[in-house]
Parts: structure tokens; C-alpha cells; sequence
């Protein structure tokens, strides 16, 4: 660690070494400006995040410290790597924040660390600075804390009562890939933190409804929790990152499990690729990521290559629906949610609208078309009171092509990945 190190030169080195950490639309971006002009706010640590209800909020995503006493391999803050290191002290990132928070650069913090020493003590620290910015500064915006890998289940618990949201990263689908890339992380030990804060969670909201008392005090992480999976530095298929997720969703009631495609580090393991994996991967499984959870669809449904990996030329939906034409036309006037959801272009809004507009009248073309939904790609598969022209199609050999966005929309699509919802 140099010594003497001016805070904003900690802060260049720690807002860099958090960027790979997905909680943020804008974590990794480098804008090149030779250094003259505004607009690059990520150098310092300035990302975007998406609340569940859409707005888009400013953190500053940085690290405690970037020393650590452990040596995954994918992660640029190993032990093994030659780095510049640096450490915050607790009052500094408190000061960080309230000082950026008043000139109105972020509307809240995003708090990781390296483990220094002591997990337990690591973590602590992280969760005094929430503290002191929630008791000494009144600060209400939102605080999300990252679990220190070894961490005491008590201790990654306690960050709750200050934090809106806590999350352990279990980094891998697979134990066979951390015991390769990271021996010293365990599921398991991801897990239990993530056990332990969803029992506090739901006590906390069983507590509250029981007791205005219990509503008068600040809620235990009311943002809940999250993990994140790294993709790309395995061969490990999408088939088992999507069972995993799958299960941490039914089991701990995660809010969302991030995928981070692997971006090739510097000095890296010879066990990693040298090349990411493409960017669209990450985003047709956020997209199936959406249809496990609002869809009713399952992982089997979802992936069926030999490969066990999606198909990155067509979205997850419309791939079983193009496999599936014995399930279509459906008619939107008679058809369950469950059926309407099924629809590629349709989504759980407009199938709303849907089954609330048809309970007044028969819904024609003309009604699918002020969903604002994409008619094209959802036309073939639908019948409606007054038209089935395209419907009659749906065995056609060219629908694949006649229904797929172009290469423009889907690099578009991909380019809008991290931004599914992710705070
Ligand atoms: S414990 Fe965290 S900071 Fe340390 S090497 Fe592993 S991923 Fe990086």
C-alpha cells in the first residue's frame, strides 16, 4: 500500500476494483476522454442502478479496501496480483458519501470489501459505515452491503438492521468450479449467509406486521437480499447456472441473482479463457432469469440444446415457442395467463391488459396493437376476434427468421442487459 495515499487516489483504485461486481448498469464502462470533457463518472466510483419500480439512482460503488488474504482467481483484488492496494478508513467512505450525496452525484452506496485480516472484523467495518451514516449523518438513501467471504452468518446479519440490502455472491453455479477458481469459497458457506438472512428478513416483516412498535423502527434490510453468478470462466453450461439460480430463488427468496459474463483480467490463471464470452449470453439469461420467475416456465423448458447452453440467436421464449407450434395459435380472448404468457412479444403487462380489456368486449387486431407490444413477432402465434391471417403461418419453415429482431436490435438488446432491474 503506498503510503500516504491521498483519498482520491484510494478512491480511483477502489472504485476501479469494485466495477466487476454487478449491481449497476454502468459497472465496467470506460469512456474514454484523454481525460478532458465531463460525463465519465465511473472512474470515481459514480455507477447506475435500476430500483424495482424502474427509476434510475446514482450509487457510488466502491471498496473498503482491495487487500485480501484470499486468491480467487477471476477477481483482480487476489492476493497473487500485483496491484497498487489501498484501504478506506470507515469515516473516510462515511464522508465519501454525504459529501457526494450533497452535491447530488449519487443517491446512494454500494459497499464491497477484500477481506483484510478478519472476515468477522472486515465485515463489521462495513457495517459501521452504514451505521454511522444512518445514526451520525441521518442519511436515508439506499445502502447495499456485500457479505465478506467468511464472514460469521451473525456478522453478515447484523449489516441488516442498516443496510436496505445485503447480498452473499455465490459466484459460481457449480462447487467443481469454485474448488477449481476459488478453493477457498464454499456454496455452502454462501448459502448459510443467505439462509440466515432470509430467516431475519422474514421474521422482521412478520415482527412489523405484528407491532406498531415494531414499525416505528427502521426496517431489517428492506431491500432484501441478492447474489451474483460469474458465467464465462467455466465451461459450465446455462443449464446449471440456471438451476442454481433457480433454486436460491425458491430457497432464500432472493430478489435477483446477477450474471456477470468473466472479463478477462490482467496476469490471469491459466484455468481461465483469455476471451470473455459473448455479452448476449448474459442477457438471454437474464431473459430466461424473467421467464422462470414471471413466466411459470422451467429450466428443462428453457434449455434443450445438447450443449446445455441457450441459444444466443433467438430469445429464450420464442425458442419454445418455435418449438412448440403444436401449443399455437392461442386465441387472446379464451386463453388462461398462463397460456397468454407463453406468447413471445407478450409480457406480463399487456397480458394484463388482455384479460382486463376482454372482460368488456372481444379484442381485435387493433387492441394487440395499442399494447405496444412487438406485433410482429407475436402476430404468428395469436388469434384474435377479427383476424388469424398470420396465424395460418405458424408451421412455416421461414417463422424463425420472419419473427427474429435484426442484428441491430439484438445488440441493442444485449448492449441493455445489466440494466434488467438491477440494484
Ligand atoms: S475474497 Fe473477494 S476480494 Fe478476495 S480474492 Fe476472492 S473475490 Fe476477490
Amino acid at each position: 500500500m503506498l503510503a500516504g495515499m491521498e483519498l482520491a487516489d484510494k478512491l480511483q483504485i477502489l472504485a476501479d476494483a469494485a466495477k466487476y461486481d454487478a449491481s449497476c448498469a454502468s459497472s465496467g464502462v470506460k469512456r474514454s476522454n484523454g481525460g478532458r470533457g465531463i460525463g465519465n463518472a465511473t472512474g470515481t466510483g459514480i455507477c447506475h442502478s435500476y430500483t424495482p419500480d424502474g427509476r434510475c439512482v446514482s450509487l457510488l460503488k466502491i471498496l473498503l479496501t482491495n487487500v485480501c488474504i484470499h486468491d480467487c482467481h477471476y477477481c483482480v483484488s487476489r492476493v497473487s496480483n500485483d496491484v497498487p492496494r489501498a484501504s478506506f478508513a470507515v469515516a473516510e467512505v462515511v464522508q465519501l458519501t454525504i459529501d457526494f450525496y450533497k452535491r447530488n452525484y449519487i443517491e446512494g452506496l454500494f459497499l464491497s470489501s477484500g477481506v483484510s485480516g478478519c472476515a468477522d472484523a472486515t465485515m463489521d467495518r462495513l457495517t459501521e459505515v452504514a451505521r454511522r451514516l444512518r445514526e451520525d449523518e441521518g442519511f436515508c438513501g439506499y445502502v447495499h452491503l456485500k457479505a465478506v467471504v467468511g464472514a460469521s452468518d451473525e456478522a453478515v446479519a447484523r449489516a441488516g438492521r442498516w443496510a436496505d440490502r445485503v447480498s452473499a455472491n455465490i459466484e459460481m453455479a457449480r462447487q467443481e468450479d469454485l474448488d477449481q477458481l476459488a478453493p477457498e469459497r464454499s456454496i455452502a458457506a454462501a448459502e448459510s449467509s443467505m439462509r440466515s438472512l432470509g430467516t431475519q428478513i422474514r421474521a422482521a416483516r412478520s415482527e412489523r406486521r405484528r407491532s406498531p412498535a415494531a414499525r416505528r423502527e427502521r426496517p431489517f434490510a428492506p431491500a432484501g437480499q441478492s447474489t451474483q453468478m460469474i458465467v464465462g470462466a467455466t465451461a459450465t453450461p446455462d443449464r446449471s447456472v440456471l438451476f442454481t439460480a433457480n433454486r436460491l430463488y425458491r430457497t432464500h427468496r432472493l430478489r435477483r441473482v446477477y450474471y456477470t459474463s468473466y472479463s478477462p483480467i490482467q496476469s490471469a490463471h491459466h484455468a481461465l479463457p483469455v476471451k470473455a464470452p459473448p455479452l448476449v449470453r448474459e442477457h438471454r439469461l437474464y431473459q430466461a432469469d424473467w421467464l422462470l420467475r414471471f413466466y411459470g416456465f422451467e429450466v428443462g423448458e428453457l434449455v434443450t440444446r445438447a450443449d446445455g447452453n441457450l441459444d444466443l440467436d433467438v430469445d429464450p421464449k420464442t425458442a419454445w415457442a418455435l418449438a412448440h407450434r403444436e401449443f399455437f395459435p392461442v386465441d387472446v380472448n379464451k386463453a388462461s395467463r398462463e397460456e397468454l404468457l407463453r406468447v413471445p412479444g407478450l409480457g406480463t403487462t399487456s397480458v394484463g391488459k388482455i384479460l382486463r380489456g376482454r372482460r368488456h368486449r372481444s379484442l381485435s387486431r387493433a387492441d394487440l396493437k395499442r399494447l405496444r407490444a412487438p406485433l410482429t413477432r407475436m402476430l404468428p402465434f395469436v388469434i384474435t376476434a377479427d383476424d388469424w391471417s398470420e396465424a395460418r403461418d405458424i408451421d412455416a419453415p421461414n417463422l424463425a427468421a420472419r419473427i427474429q429482431p435484426g442484428e441491430q436490435q439484438m445488440l441493442f438488446e444485449a448492449s441493455m442487459s445489466a440494466r434488467v432491474g438491477q440494484l
